[in-house]
């Protein structure tokens, strides 16, 4: 049984993957299950384990446009019913340096990308000042479709899609990670701190190393935090030289 034995090498190989980035906490409870019920021994059967029945398709995507593929008509919370267009994420598929947002607002709503009104424009501006380029960085957020009004997503929102990310992150493989406010912070590192303990700190994610700063909304808001964001982000640029050897 050749075909089953590599979905149960895939499925393996998946969840050892998850279990890189997040130890024995996996995301949802369904996937908590699979892990618990999926026997890696090479005897087990898989054509009659519930578990491996029960892993969905995308989580066995081998490359971003194949995951896009296979959750952008994706209905398994409520922001679905609200959203204009899917927000998958934008940027070089192997880059070094993620940045992680909170989630679409009405511009990214309206084209498809994040990060892309007056805010974005702000975020372009903050990753020139630290030499890197939209282009060779890959910008995604916590939830992928536009929560109404723009409200934070809720927590169970977050839970629901976060699986997405952590599979995005899985296929990028990047050095390091920037979130962008609280919302992205706290549901990325499953922390409940607030922004001003987290900003300045260097977490670890699996082997991906995680800092923190204010989201450019936020900036805009408030300039006086802009001062902030600047020592933020050049601490990342300096540990990013760093892992670089540069
Ligand atoms: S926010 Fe995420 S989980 Fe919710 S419908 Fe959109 S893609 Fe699916």
């Amino acid at each position: 049984m050749k075909s089953e034995y590599t979905l149960k090498e895939k499925i393996i190989e998946a969840l050892k993957e998850q279990k890189e980035i997040y130890g024995d906490e996996l995301f949802t409870s369904s996937l908590s299950l699979r892990k618990t019920e999926v026997r890696t021994d090479s005897s087990s059967d898989s054509s009659h384990n519930p578990a491996l029945e029960a892993i969905e398709t995308w989580e066995m995507a081998e490359s971003l446009d194949e995951l896009y593929d296979k959750i952008y008509e994706c209905t398994k919370c409520v922001l679905h019913k609200g959203r204009n267009k899917f927000v998958f994420g934008v940027g070089n598929p192997n880059a070094d340096v993620m940045l992680i947002g909170e989630g679409p607002g009405a511009d990214e709503d309206r084209l498809g990308e994040p990060f892309v009104g007056r805010a974005g424009q702000l975020l372009n501006d903050i990753l020139k000042a630290i030499h890197f380029t939209r282009q060779e960085v890959y910008i995604g957020n916590v939830v992928k479709c536009r929560p109404p009004g723009n409200r934070t997503p809720l927590p169970s929102e977050m839970e629901t899609c976060l699986p997405y990310l952590t599979k995005q992150i899985q296929l990028i493989k990047p050095k390091l990670i920037l979130c962008l406010g609280l919302t992205a912070a706290q549901g990325l590192l499953k922390k409940k701190d607030s922004l001003s303990a987290l900003r300045g700190k260097i977490f670890e994610l699996g082997k991906v190393k995680v800092m923190v700063t204010y989201h450019p909304a936020a900036l805009l808001r408030n300039p006086n935090w802009k001062r902030g964001c600047w020592e933020d982000v050049q601490k990342f640029r300096k540990l990013y030289d760093e892992m670089k050897g540069n």
